[in-house]
This record gives structure tokens, sequence and C-alpha cells, in this order.
């Protein structure tokens, strides 16, 4: 069996973003945290922080980690769910 870094799966990675988002985050409650940790963990750069405190989110390239949830200091800032069947990312074969 062939074994494949971390950065060559990734760019097997496909991605049907369904119109719906499956996250969504609260941009007042971004806007008052100060530790901003999805920025940090998300593996896909999908949070950027702007210069007045707000977070700027795309959720159309999400490997569904779940890690920006987990990270998450404030309670319900991000809704997360999985993207609807036949939507959101897949990985195939290098
Ligand atoms: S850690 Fe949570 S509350 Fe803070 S900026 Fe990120 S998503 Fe928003
Ligand atoms: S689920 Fe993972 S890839 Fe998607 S936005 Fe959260 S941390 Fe980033």
């Amino acid at each position: 069996m062939v074994k494949t870094t971390h950065e060559e799966k990734m760019r097997t990675a496909r991605f049907k973003p369904d119109v719906k988002p499956h996250i969504v985050v609260d941009g007042q409650k971004c806007g008052e945290c100060s530790l901003k940790s999805c920025v940090y963990v998300c593996p896909a750069n999908l949070f950027v922080p702007l210069a007045d405190g707000s977070i700027l989110f795309n959720y159309e390239q999400c490997f569904e980690c779940g890690a920006c949830y987990v990270a998450c200091n404030e309670e319900g800032a991000i809704s997360w769910s999985y993207p609807a069947g036949g939507f959101g990312v897949t990985f195939r074969e290098a």
C-alpha cells in the first residue's frame, strides 16, 4: 500500500457545495470573541479575521472535520451540521 502525505490527501478533495450553508457563524458573537480559535484550527483556512474584529467565513471548501465547532469558546457561535446527501467534500484516489 502506498503511503500519502496529508498535503497529497488534501489535494484529492473535491467540493460540491449545497446552496444552504452547513455551518453558520454568529457575526455578533464572533465580533466579541477575543480568542478567534477557529482561525488557528481550521485546516482549510476558512475563517479570516478582519481588521474590525469580525470574521469572514466561507463554508464552500470545508473538510467537515468539526475542529472549529470543538475549538470555539463561545457557546452557540457556530451552528454546525453535515451537508445534505450528495453535497460537501469527497476525497478521491490520488
Ligand atoms: S472562536 Fe467561535 S466565536 Fe470566536 S471567532 Fe471563531 S467562531 Fe466566532
Ligand atoms: S469543519 Fe473543519 S474544515 Fe470545515 S470550517 Fe470547521 S475547521 Fe474548517
